[in-house]
């Protein structure tokens, strides 16, 4: 176990080693002539498609870094459907021709590898028999190397596509959303003259991680967090976090450890890790980065992902990314810090000191809201699956129903739009703190909301019902999809009124009036109250907003003609592609619930009703026993008897769970329908046993139960 003091190495030579794993800036810079860089940094700041006669001169420039760093092996670094990444290892090794061997790695193998990848979900895209599938080189997102059991590999990000060009992975869909986004946000610009010198506009993204740490000696004696990541029994812990005295507490050293250790490793790897802290249950933890452009973030926090596993493991620990891995503990999500940004670094988002300002922020405000109103269905969807299901709603994790936060400022901001008044920022006040050796604080124009599902904060929004082992890039991309349609609506009906020349008040003039039109039509999606209450959802239904519970009601909203048109008008995904995918998501849920209920079944039939059973052996001997001692026995014969009852009802339960796999397997392929099915038929059945079952935990003797319960899962292993 490493200590601390590596991290401190690290900062100490922070210019050094920060990013020493990556290939940028001088580690390519000394490498290849100042022309090909120069147009490799063109593709890489604006996307500009590269030269294929300077891919050569890169491959070898990365070869001979890689192998300076240790590397044997490079592989396409890609992220199929699985929601994992996938890596496939070629060593540089080749024949020079004369009887020798040479490494070399040519522009060919940079640009493109062929997998055989007929395992991929491909959501019916492809069948198994026509395996072909093409790695594609994103230049934007750098080329890093990975440290596993002391090899070094070469990673490539790539794209990954079936033979026939549809995607088949994350990142694909996602770097087109940000070309549409990029599209419409630059028409926006060019109609407020603010465009000169911008290139380029991409969605940035900041992404805060929650994870639960648990020991790793305690996870390997229970199957359902080996197999599924999360808890499937259990009964409650007598503490949870009503003191509330784990959030922002002091980290547990062994934690603390750990941090230091995925901190340096994220460096290395130019991923720029800045907050950390404990969450709200115990073992609940947070990171987060700054925020990057949306594709390196997206693959960025991938690799978070990876290296938190990883590096538990080294500590004794086990990193537990699952959405819920405790019931009645609050689970983990992931907060998506969303804006838009213009190569030059100027966040759209920001609010403006003067009115003419402000209406170019208040333009993407009104894209946002417009998107979610029309599109709120599809968001919803974006994130539904079978965890997330176990979490979304409860009473810690905003509801499915996606409506916005504004608060304060901006509040009055539409207001002032809608009502033709002037529109001024609210200027945020000062806060005095009292004793005069305190500082005078600047408070910020608006309080938080923490119960809202995508919230303005300031200068992004924060969509906050993101899984936390979800990839963010699916969520990004339907969010920047749907955002690009307001914002080409937007523009359209701008450039039909606007002319060039156009003097400066008239222009500003109809752009509020077209504002603040659309505003009116669809800010009934903005909400700044309790999102937990039930008044909302009662609120939420007068106004027509959907309130998708479960995947089962969301993802068909991938299905509809609106969702399918959409995809398709900006070139993000076809309708084939989409439909693929929604079969994949299905697909998903019912693999995922499925493995859940057989480990159900297994722990129930092979640990717990064994232990019950010796329990019950006990009790009756000693009722016997003490029957035949004369003495009353009433106290343990009636624990024998509650006893036999919970075992009884746990044995029907877990009937009720066969019975439902096999009619769910019944099933044809029509995937709403199975997912349907599961949902309405195998999750009552298991969320049945699990009562029983945690109602037999409750009475069993410690000493007999073969499982390490919630008390010593959350509080026993990380002091
Ligand atoms: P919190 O909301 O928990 O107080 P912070 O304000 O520290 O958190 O920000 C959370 C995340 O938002 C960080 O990852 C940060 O980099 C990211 N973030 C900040 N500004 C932007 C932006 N303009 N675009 C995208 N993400 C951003
Ligand atoms: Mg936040």
């Amino acid at each position: 176990m490493t200590n601390p003091p590596a991290v401190r190495d690290v900062m100490r030579e922070f210019g050094d080693d920060y990013g020493s794993r990556v290939f940028t800036g001088n580690n390519i810079r000394r490498r290849i002539s100042p022309n090909s860089y120069e147009k490799l940094e063109q593709t890489i700041q604006y996307g500009t498609k590269l030269d294929d006669d300077i891919a050569d001169e890169i491959a070898a420039a990365m070869k001979e870094w890689a192998i300076e760093n240790g590397c044997t092996h490079y592989c396409h670094w890609f992220q199929p459907l699985t929601g994992a990444t996938a890596e496939k290892h070629d060593s540089f090794l080749d024949f020079d021709g004369k009887g020798g061997v040479l490494a070399e790695f040519t522009g060919s193998s940079l640009i493109r590898g062929e997998p055989d990848a007929s395992s991929f979900p491909s959501g019916g895209i492809r069948d198994t028999f026509e395996a072909r599938g093409y790695t594609a080189w994103d230049p934007t997102s750098p080329a890093f190397i990975t440290l596993n059991g002391g090899e070094s590999t070469l990673c490539i990000p790539t794209c990954f596509v079936s033979w026939t060009g549809e995607s088949l992975d994350q990142k694909t869909p996602l770097l087109r959303s940000v070309e549409a986004l990029n599209t419409h946000a630059m028409r926006l610009l060019k109609v407020f003259g603010s465009g000169d010198g911008v290139q380029r506009v991409t969605s940035t993204l900041g992404v805060e991680q929650e994870y639960f740490l648990v020991d790793e000696d305690l996870w390997m004696m229970r199957p359902d967090l080996m197999l599924c990541g999360r808890t499937i029994i259990g009964a409650d812990s007598p503490k949870g976090h009503q003191l509330d005295d784990h959030y922002f507490g002091s980290i547990p050293s062994r934690v603390q450890a750990f941090m230091g250790d995925v901190e340096e490793r994220l460096y290395k790897l130019g991923i720029p890790a800045k907050t950390r802290h404990n969450e709200v249950a115990p073992a609940q933890f947070e990171i987060a980065p700054l925020f990057e452009s949306t594709n390196v973030a997206c693959d960025h926090q991938m690799l978070t992902m990876s290296v938190l596993r990883k590096v538990a493991r080294e500590h004794g620990l086990v990193c537990l990314l699952h959405e819920k891995p405790f019931a009645g503990v609050n689970g983990s999500g992931k907060h998506n810090n969303w804006s838009l940004s213009t190569d030059a670094g100027r966040n759209l988002l920001s609010p403006k000191r003067t009115v003419h300002e402000n209406l170019e922020f208040l333009t993407i405000v009104t894209a946002v809201v417009r998107a979610l109103d029309l599109h709120a269905d599809i968001l919803r969807a974006s994130i539904a699956n079978a965890a997330n299901d176990l979490r979304l709603g409860a009473n810690e994790a905003p509801p499915a129903i996606l409506s916005i936060f504004v608060g304060h400022m901006l509040q009055n901001m539409i207001d002032e739009l809608k009502s033709g008044a002037p529109i001024d920022r609210a200027e945020g006040s000062t806060l005095s703190l009292g004793p005069n050796a305190m500082p005078t604080i600047e408070l910020d124009a608006g309080d938080r909301n923490r119960t809202s599902p995508f919230a303005f904060t300031g200068n992004k929004f924060e969509f906050r019902a993101v899984g936390s082992q979800a990839s963010v890039a699916w969520p990004n991309t339907v969010l920047n999809t749907m955002i690009a349609e307001s914002l080409d609506h937007i523009a359209t009906r701008f450039e039909e009124v606007i002319q060039d020349g156009m003097d400066e008040t008239a222009r500003d003039e109809a752009v509020r009036g077209i504002l603040a039109d659309i505003m009116q039509q669809h800010d009934r999606v903005v909400f700044n109250g309790d999102n937990y209450s039930d008044e909302w959802k009662a609120e939420a239904e007068r106004r027509g907003m959907p309130n998708l519970v479960s995947t089962a009601d969301a993802l068909p909203a991938f299905s509809t003609d609106k969702a399918k048109a959409l995809f398709d008008a900006y070139g993000v995904m076809s309708v084939n592609e989409l439909e693929a995918r929604v079969e994949v998501l299905h697909e998903n849920y019912a693999s995922v619930l499925a493995i859940e209920a057989r480990t159900m079944l297994n722990m129930v039939d092979t640990q717990v009703i064994p232990a019950a059973a010796r329990y019950q052996s006990e009790l009756a001997d000693t009722v016997a026993g003490t029957q035949a001692a004369g003495v009353d026995s009433s106290a343990i014969k009636h624990r024998l008897a509650t006893l036999v009852e919970h075992t009884n009802e746990l044995q029907a339960a877990t009937d009720d769970i066969r019975a439902a796999m096999t009619h769910c397997d019944g099933l044809g392929d029509d995937q709403e329908a199975r997912t349907r099915a599961v949902h309405d038929s195998l999750l009552p059945a298991m969320e049945r046993t699990r009562q029983a079952c945690d109602a037999v935990e409750g009475l069993v003797s410690s000493d007999l139960w073969p499982l390490p319960g919630y008390t010593d899962l959350l509080f026993s292993s990380l002091a």
